[in-house]
């Protein structure tokens, strides 16, 4: 062995030891931990010919990396919608990393984390109220879940016109409709060899909406003339939190040939609430559903899982089968995770998920939504109240999208958060919503509170004062 590994070998313990404390220090003082600075290294380092050892590592690590880190998992980074990391998931993502195991099959090889899989999984089911007829699996994020589950509705798609696109490639035009996607969906559009620009955007409900308009959507299903398609809907919509009509989208599903896949990634945690479960009312009738957990969930990254009806299961061995590997095994008669989706070997990615389900139960989640939602609302009541800000939209779950008052001060918008964010209390987005400038704020973290309101507000009354 090299003496490098072997000196760390013998010095596991205190490696290890070195490495919790560090942890701890960051998360106990993450309140304190700016949201974003201007650090930046060298990145042109080059790589040494004798190894360091893991401590002298660390303490480069320390000296160069660390500086560069932001809050990000901390209570005041509501830009995009970034969650943070709950100790039990922390727990779970460690022992991931210990125990490294792979995730395969049920039978053999990878036979553990396959079962811990199907158990999160069934777990999350529980969580959010929805039926043992999905089969699901772990993903890095909800951009790879959307692939997933998009990558077996093309299959589905070719499959209705008697063709397999995933042996011959795709000769035809896929159908596809959609309002506001995510861009994640369209690019996986992009992937998935059926191109972006190839969608028909349905319009949007009246009265300052993101969902779907029904009647549109009924009008452009007839324009297909008895066509199959696929229907991208939305739970919770990036700048909104809109919802589509999922009640009147299944009458649809009974009266149409389609495949129906929604992206709930941060939305579908609306079902954990009996406050907010109604706008996810009918959602258990889609083909799949896209749900991120290094988001509402409070995992660390990468964590999401897709969910796809069982009956579409030969479809998915169709789309992502290992088919000219027998030492894999019969992809019909062994049930295995790489041929089900786009990786083949995983990390025991339902480790984190499992330890905070078991952690903190149905009520801790239901906890952290009503908390994020109630702090979405009373952040936009103190926006409106201190009088400089307006509302671009209802604050419908756990976003808020606003803006500075008035159509004069549009060209200050993206210098006012510049400054903001530069002070490092707190961070947020930038967005455009019909045709403003407007700022995002996303409540999803475990850890903020009504003082985190507080502080923010003085930053922004601070910031104002100083354009
Ligand atoms: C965040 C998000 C995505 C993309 O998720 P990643 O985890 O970044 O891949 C897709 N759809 C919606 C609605 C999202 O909020």
């Amino acid at each position: 062995m090299n003496l490098i590994l072997q000196h760390d070998l013998n010095d596991l313990e205190n490696i290890l030891e070195k490495t919790k404390q560090q942890g701890i220090d960051f998360l106990n003082n993450l309140e304190n931990v700016p949201t974003s600075n201007k650090n930046s290294i060298d990145y042109t380092r080059e790589l040494n010919e004798l190894g360091l050892g893991s401590l002298a590592t660390l303490e480069e690590f320390n000296e160069r990396l660390a500086p560069l880190m932001v809050a990000s998992p901390g209570p005041r980074y509501w830009g995009f919608v970034t969650g943070g990391s709950t100790p039990a998931s922390i727990v779970g993502d460690w022992l991931a990393s210990v125990y490294d195991q792979n995730t395969q099959a049920i039978k053999g090889q990878g036979g553990a984390s396959a079962l811990i899989e199907f158990e999160t999984i069934n777990l999350l089911l529980q969580l959010l109220g929805l039926p043992d007829s999905f089969l699901g699996g772990f993903v890095t994020g909800a951009t790879m879940s959307n692939f997933t589950c998009l990558g077996v509705a093309r299959q589905w798609f070719g499959n209705q016109l008697g063709k397999d696109f995933a042996k011959n490639g795709i000769f035809e035009t896929i159908n596809i409709l959609s309002a506001t996607p995510h861009s994640s969906s369209i690019k996986s559009l992009a992937m998935l060899g059926i191109g972006s620009n190839n969608f028909t955007t349905v319009k949007t409900a009246e009265g300052n909406r993101e969902a779907i308009d029904i009647v549109d959507l009924e009008e452009n299903i007839k324009n297909l003339n008895g066509k199959p398609f696929i229907l991208i809907s939305s739970a919770g919509t990036v700048n909104t939190a809109d919802f589509d009509d999922f009640e009147a989208i299944s009458k649809l599903k009974a009266k149409y040939n389609f495949w129906w896949h929604i992206d709930a990634a941060f939305g579908g945690f609306a079902a954990v609430s009996d406050k907010y479960k109604h706008l996810v009312e009918g959602w258990e009738g889609a083909d799949s559903i896209t749900i991120d957990c290094h988001k509402w969930l409070n995992v660390p990254y990468e964590s999401a899982f897709y969910l796809i009806k069982k009956e579409h299961t030969s479809l998915q061995i169709e789309t992502f089968q290992n088919s000219n590997a027998p030492y894999l095994g019969n992809p019909l008669e062994n049930f295995n995770y790489l041929n089900v989706l786009p990786e083949n070997s995983r990390r025991l990615r339902a480790l984190p998920v499992w330890f905070s389900l078991l952690a903190y139960g149905k009520e801790g989640f239901c906890d952290i939504v009503e908390n994020s939602t109630s702090l979405a609302m009373h952040f936009g009541n103190e926006l409106i109240e201190e009088g400089n800000f307006e509302l671009l939209a209802p604050i419908r779950l756990n976003n808020v999208c606003f803006t500075l008052k008035g159509n004069h001060n549009q060209e200050k918008v993206s210098e006012f958060l510049t400054l903001l964010n530069d002070k490092g209390k707190v961070f947020m987005t930038p967005t455009v919503y019909q045709n403003r400038k407007g700022i995002r704020a996303s409540f999803v973290n475990w850890r903020t509170n009504e003082t985190d309101i507080e502080v923010v507000i003085g930053e922004m009354k601070e910031t104002l004062n100083a354009l």
